[in-house]
């Protein structure tokens, strides 16, 4: 389930029986009441990055709860916890968590995939791949985002993409303008309106809707790589760069409003 906190983060609660597993607790006290509203017991904190919004209750969770906290190998934590990078692979509530490093919006940002959970495989992405975007670039390179959605990109279709903000609309306002005659992107963004209109969440969304739509995804479409040459007067040697079309797009989405 979906918690949300402050204006526009998810706190994602994975539960099984009486136990659950938190994602990137920014915020502990929407967690404890999910806790106590249901019954739960907290038996570990899964964090993909080390914002504020992100970390900011996993101490008080910690304290109040006993949970095990996993988090980037390569970030400092606000609390002791267990390091996990590329090739971790965890079992928890009966479910094989696997770790992804996905550096770009910080230096040692990972994701998290279920591979086997239940029905669809469930990707937990933090700030690395929001629907229809991607975050902002603080610590890492564009070759280093690039390298992340790509290795996101190759997930299986069905996955479930649990991003940690509701960023959808806004991101869906740049894509349609980098990709004005995508019809799966215009019917997605009216989709989207309605949720929106009707107090719901977009997310998660399905990679594989991702794949038609994000323009972070499609950098290397025809389209996509076009309308960026347009916009940001790349050269035709840079046209052909898969990382200068990247990093013109994330530079277009930034000055985007
Ligand atoms: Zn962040
Ligand atoms: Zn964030």
């Amino acid at each position: 389930m979906a918690l949300p906190a402050f204006s526009d983060n998810y706190l994602w609660l994975w539960q099984q029986g009486q136990l659950a597993v938190v994602v990137d607790p920014g915020d502990a006290e929407p967690v404890l009441q999910a806790l106590a509203e249901h019954g739960l017991t907290l038996k570990a904190i899964l964090v993909t990055h080390h914002h504020a919004d992100h970390v900011g209750g996993v101490r008080q969770l910690q304290e109040t709860t006993g949970a095990e906290v996993f988090g980037p190998a390569r970030e400092d934590m606000p609390t002791t916890f267990t390091p996990v990078m590329q090739g971790t692979a965890l079992e928890l509530l009966g479910q094989t968590v696997q770790v992804l490093d996905v550096p770009g919006h910080t230096a040692g940002h990972v994701a998290y995939v279920l591979p086997n959970a239940p029905q669809t495989p469930v990707l937990f992405c933090g700030d690395t791949l929001f629907s229809g975007g991607c975050g902002r670039i603080f610590e890492g390179t564009p070759a280093q985002m690039l390298a992340s959605m790509d290795q996101l990109a190759a997930l299986p279709t069905d996955t479930r993409v649990c991003c940690a903000h509701e960023y959808t609309l806004s991101n869906l306002r740049f894509a349609c303008a980098v990709e004005p005659r995508n019809t799966a992107l215009q019917a997605y963004t009216a989709h989207c309106q309605q949720l929106r209109a009707e107090g719901k969440p977009t997310l998660p969304a399905q990679l594989g809707t991702e794949l038609q739509i994000n323009p972070f995804l499609r950098a290397r479409h025809p389209d996509v790589r076009q309308a960026v040459a347009h916009h940001a007067g790349l050269s035709a040697n840079e046209q052909n760069d898969d990382v200068a079309v990247f990093a013109a797009l994330r530079e277009w989405k930034n000055d985007f409003k």
